[in-house]
């Protein structure tokens, strides 16, 4: 830390005041992260067992611990056409299993605003990264200081599977926010600004950073980076990118005409639910075209690079298209490039290539970092 602070008061003034605007958001998506979580640990301590007594109701646990009765059904695997007067011990068991997942449901649900917090947490602490990885390359700094991306990068990707994922459950996400968003707009979900809000902020997070939500935060983007960086030994394929993208494309406007009806009879379907992998986050009961999507995608990550947002995610899609106005992505000092292709092979998904030879439509870049310190000539940077 020592060290990075020591690099960063070596920087030319304008690229001191980068680094002190994207670490400021950094650091204040962090600070409200650790209030967030503070808090639904504190309200988790705080319920007794006795809280979920036998004689509750889904209503009674409503009333008492202000856990909405639908989302309480999905978190215990129950139907949902339950009654909400049912009693609770009547359809499941109460004993210390059933109760740790009471009370993981609870957590679940006093944490849902945490882990909005910690998507922005994990994808400024991606930007404030590759901001100063490539101003350390573009002033040539000492290499003892040469610290690779891939030592911030699997750590962050660790941690949005683990604790994003696996811990805090499948919502929200982007591509939820994005379908939901849509929904409300079509007037297909009863909803407000509330609920179009967290699509909003990842939109504005993606416009500051290109794809910094996609490349640094999403669960099941960052599952899909794990499989592809540890099967390192499995030969990888890279995916043509006007296929890729017009299969997504495809999917997208196939969607928004079933959803809106002029495809089909079933107004307000939304088709993203019936493959979405974001799924394998939650123990709940999966049908089977779900479980078969999972399974596809994880294989298939082994052999291509993250395979569901280069061929189905409707928000990598959009990130991809904010890209022309994102502040911060990945550009190429033409005046330093000589063309040299040092940098093509660090690419999983050919962007670099794309970006060097200028291409009409750019490929899509993930904001991985890994061509940042592939440059002999330190033409690429992240600004
Ligand atoms: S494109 Fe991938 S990383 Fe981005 S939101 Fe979709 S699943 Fe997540
Ligand atoms: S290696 Fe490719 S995907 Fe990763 S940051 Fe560089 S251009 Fe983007």
């Amino acid at each position: 830390m020592k060290k990075l602070f020591s690099v960063i008061l070596r920087f030319p003034l304008k690229d001191k005041i980068k680094i002190l605007f994207v670490g400021l958001f950094f650091l204040i998506a962090l600070m409200v992260s650790i209030s967030l979580g503070y808090n639904a640990i504190k309200v988790l301590a705080e319920t007794s067992q006795l809280a979920y007594p036998t004689a509750s109701t889904f209503q009674g646990i409503k009333k008492n611990l202000g856990i909405p009765k639908g989302f309480l059904k999905k978190e215990l695997n129950l139907s949902l056409n339950l009654s909400n007067k049912q009693l609770l011990s009547k359809e499941y068991v109460l004993n210390e299993a059933s109760n740790f997942k009471l009370k993981r449901a609870q957590f679940r649900y006093y944490a849902q605003d945490l882990k909005k917090s910690l998507f922005f947490t994990l994808s400024f602490f991606g930007l404030f990264m590759l901001v100063y990885v490539s101003l350390r390359n573009k002033n040539s700094l000492t290499p003892s200081l040469k610290l690779r991306m891939g030592r911030f990068y699997v750590p962050a990707l660790l941690f949005s599977v683990l604790i994003g994922g696996f811990v805090l459950g499948k919502s929200p996400n982007p591509m939820e926010a994005l379908v939901k968003g849509i929904k409300v707009i079509g007037g297909f979900y009863p909803g407000s600004f509330n609920s179009i809000a967290i699509l909003i902020l990842f939109i504005i997070a993606s416009v500051i950073g290109n794809k910094i939500i996609c490349g640094w935060a999403c669960p099941f983007g960052a599952l899909q980076e794990l499989l592809f960086i540890f099967s390192s030994k499995i030969k990888k394929y890279t995916l043509p990118f006007y296929l890729t993208n017009s299969i997504r494309g495809l999917i997208f406007l196939f969607s928004l005409f079933v959803l809106f009806g002029l495809i089909g009879s079933s107004a307000g379907f939304m088709i993203y639910h019936n493959i979405n992998p974001f799924n394998v986050f939650v123990p709940y009961f999966k049908p089977v075209i779900i479980l078969f999507s999972i399974l596809i995608f994880l294989v298939a990550s082994l052999f291509f690079y993250r395979p569901f947002c280069q061929f189905v995610c409707p928000f990598g899609l959009v990130s991809w298209i904010l890209e022309r106005v994102s502040i911060f992505k990945i550009r190429i000092d033409r005046d330093k490039c000589v063309k040299c292709k040092a940098c093509y092979k660090s690419c999983p998904t050919g962007a670099i290539k794309s970006k060097v030879v200028n291409d009409r439509i750019p490929k899509e870049c993930f904001s991985c970092g890994r061509c940042l310190d592939k440059c002999p000539m330190q033409a690429i940077h992240y600004e």
